[in-house]
């Protein structure tokens, strides 16, 4: 997967979620802060307001009754006649009664009352005696309705325990929680008597309804505002669940087959690799190709094809456990991550799935080939055993009949070795890279150097010394050959030259075409021009033509070969006799020389069988007016025998192996290299 894509599934994967959380629970914490602030802030200033108010009123109270009662002027019953009228003037006042304190014999504060109005009394003692209020003489205390002490925590005016004093009116009837009104005693020392009497009025601070609506309306407000925000927040991430989960469907949805796609097979593959099927048995990774598939949607149509596709997917997931996993990985091909107890078993299934999948359309002939990677590690790189499968695959040949394949470490090898060279090719034919070595050809019966095959090399820079069938059949498979072909006819040509420049009676030298050239049309004049450029003599350069070229296409073979002779080259069929060799092609093919393979000499010839047919097979190309030159010859006796049979000319290590040119000068013209350079 490229980095790209990579960081995108990443960023869906994250999908940014806990900004919102974190949103919607600051959101909150912060709102219930606001709101015991203000509500805090609130409280605290409207309660210091109302009692400084009626604290102003009880005092105008006290100095009243405390006139009167002081002065001895009234009676008890008058005396609650005032208190009556005080009482309709400020109904909030409940109950007043004079009292003083005095110390008992045991040294403890106690109270006389000397007069009441109503049936309550201050619980006033000096333990239990709560204040909420105490300043300038003046006690506030608070009660609940039977006139009990609530709390035995003092309280000045800028520390007033609200929250105690108002929640204590919860348990009020007609109070309007939280806010409605709180009962307190006031306990006022009289001004006139020298004694502690002091008058108690008990009386409600009230919280004037509007006021706390009005507080209400902007918590509520507060509270509505935050409590939309916080639904945004929470709509925001159900929607990105959802959004995350229709996009994961689409980014793992095969839109082909409607199954998952490679890309789930890479996420989930590892995750499946740990359930306990795998565990239990060997876990293999298999790449199934439906071969030609392009080929098939150019006969039948695309949609055709995919309705193909579509079954085969439903087919093979038919045929497999639900912890294994098939994907459609791209044209043709399957993914299919497998379990299995032995090779046998596992070729078992493939092959009744394969089967299955033949059956579809049983009137169409389509190929399938499957590589089998081997899972050893189950932790590594799903996407690696994926390419790994593949590789396998590839090492399938196309007339393979067996098209079933497990991985190999030599198959990623070779296909390694095949990347190198092609990373590699281009810049070595730019930096000379290639070398021409030459192995000349004898004479048998004068043992004269006679000619000689050019034959490349490469040295690489790291690679050192690298034999060509190590790398022609890659470039007969890409193409590069054809610039190597052209590469070395124009070395051939520049070393002839400048023999012929030093005045060195040159031998011909063959160079190898390859049958991928018989593409080409002008072939002939295209060899023709590149050796032109350095003036060789035309007869000094023979072309050598394998004879499997005949197969591909004769009668552009025929025209090339008929264009070079006209313009004086020599040609040749190289390795004649090897693979599917045809006698018709010696008929049809006007050619200068035969070159007997290697083979016929390779193995023991017992009963002279093969003796015969080299033997035949010289007179034959005579008969034709062609030369024969025998390749691989290794022994004297070869040597001799096919001196007897008339043999032109002679290559192999017998005599020469090839060699680089300098060597070669030395051996050709005997002229030592060291000396030129002196
Ligand atoms: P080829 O054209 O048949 O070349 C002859 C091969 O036989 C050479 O192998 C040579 O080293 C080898 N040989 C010669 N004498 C003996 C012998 O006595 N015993 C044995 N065992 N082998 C002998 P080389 O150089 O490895 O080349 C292999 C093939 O690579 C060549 O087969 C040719 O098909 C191809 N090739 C080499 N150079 C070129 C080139 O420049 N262009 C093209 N198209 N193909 C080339
Ligand atoms: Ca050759
Ligand atoms: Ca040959």
């Amino acid at each position: 997967m490229n980095k790209r894509k990579e960081k995108r599934l990443k960023k869906l994967k994250k999908q940014r979620m806990w900004p919102h959380i974190f949103g919607a629970v600051f959101l909150l914490l912060g709102t219930v802060f606001v709101i015991v602030i203000i509500l805090g802030t609130y409280c605290a200033n409207l309660f210091e307001k109302i009692i400084s108010m009626e604290t102003d009123e009880m005092q105008q109270v006290v100095s009243l009754i405390d006139d009167k009662w002081s002065r001895g002027e009234l009676t008890t019953e008058e005396m609650d006649e005032v208190c009556e009228n005080i009482i309709k003037v400020n109904s909030n006042i409940e109950g007043i009664c004079i009292m003083k304190d005095f110390y008992t014999s045991e040294g403890v504060v106690d109270f006389e009352v000397s007069y009441k109005y109503g049936d309550d009394v201050p619980g006033y003692n000096q333990e239990s005696i709560t204040y909420l209020y105490s300043t300038n003489n003046v006690e506030i205390m608070l009660t609940d309705d039977g006139d009990s002490v609530l709390t035995k925590d003092a309280v000045d005016l800028n520390k007033i325990n609200w929250s105690t004093l108002f929640a204590t009116q919860e348990n009020l009837e007609d109070a309007r929680p939280p806010l409605g009104y709180a009962k307190v005693w006031y306990i006022i020392p009289t001004q006139y008597t020298y004694d502690s009497v002091k008058v108690c009025i008990k009386t409600k601070l009230t919280v004037e309804a509007y006021e706390a609506e009005g507080v209400m309306l902007a918590l509520t407000g507060v509270s509505l505002l935050a409590a939309f925000i916080i639904l945004y927040h929470i709509c925001s991430i159900i929607n990105l669940v959802f959004k995350k989960r229709r996009l994961t469907k689409i980014v793992y949805t095969d839109v082909i087959t409607g199954g998952y796609n490679l890309q789930y097979f890479f996420d989930v593959g590892k995750k499946l690799l740990r359930k306990s099927i795998f565990k239990k048995n060997n876990a293999a990774l298999v790449t199934l190709r439906m071969e030609k598939y392009r080929n098939f949607c150019s006969c039948y149509g695309t949609r055709t094809g995919e309705e193909l596709l579509e079954t085969y997917y439903s087919k093979i997931k038919k045929d497999l456990d639900k912890n294994e996993l098939v994907v459609r990985a791209e044209k043709g091909d399957f993914a299919i991550l497998i379990a299995y107890s032995s090779e046998e078993e596992i070729i078992r299934r493939l092959s009744g799935i394969v089967k299955a999948l033949e059956n579809v359309r049983p009137a169409q002939k389509i190929y399938f080939s499957v590589g089998i990677y081997r899972i050893k590690n189950k932790k590594e790189d799903v996407s690696k055993m994926y390419n790994l499968s593949g590789v396998a695959i590839n090492a399938i040949s196309e007339d393979s009949e067996d098209r079933f394949r497990f991985f190999t470490d030599k198959m990623y090898e070779d296909q390694m070795w095949i990347r190198r060279v092609e990373d590699d090719m281009e810049r070595a034919l730019v930096n000379k890279e290639f070398k021409v070595y030459l192995q000349p050809k004898y004479s048998p019966k004068e043992e004269k150097l006679s000619g000689a095959e050019a034959l490349v090399r490469w040295i690489h820079p790291t690679e050192g010394f690298v034999p060509p069938f190590r790398f022609i059949p890659i470039f007969e498979s890409n193409g590069f050959i054809l610039k190597l072909d052209d590469y070395m006819i124009r070395e051939v040509a520049i070393q002839q030259a400048k023999w012929l420049e030093e005045g060195k009676e040159i031998v011909p030298i063959s160079v190898n075409v390859s049958r991928i050239h018989f593409t080409r049309a002008d072939l002939a004049k295209h060899i023709c021009e590149i050796i032109d450029e350095y003036n060789v003599p035309h007869d000094k350069i023979e072309l050598e033509l394998t004879e499997s070229a005949f197969f591909d296409d004769k009668s552009m073979l025929l025209n090339t070969v008929k264009k070079l002779r006209e313009y004086g080259f020599a040609v040749s069929m190289d390795d004649f006799g090897a693979g599917y060799s045809s006698l018709n092609s010696l008929k049809e093919l006007p050619l200068d020389v035969v070159k007997l393979d290697a083979e016929f000499f390779r193995d023991t010839d017992e009963d002279g069988r093969g003796d015969i047919i080299v033997g035949d097979t010289i007179a034959l190309a005579k008969k034709l007016d062609m030369k024969i030159v025998a390749e691989g010859i290794e022994t004297r006796e070869q040597v001799d025998f096919l001196a007897t049979k008339d043999c032109d000319l002679i290559q192999g290590y017998y005599f020469a192996k090839p060699m680089p040119l300098d060597e070669f000068e030395q051996l050709a013209f005997g002229k030592k290299p060291v000396e030129e350079k002196q």
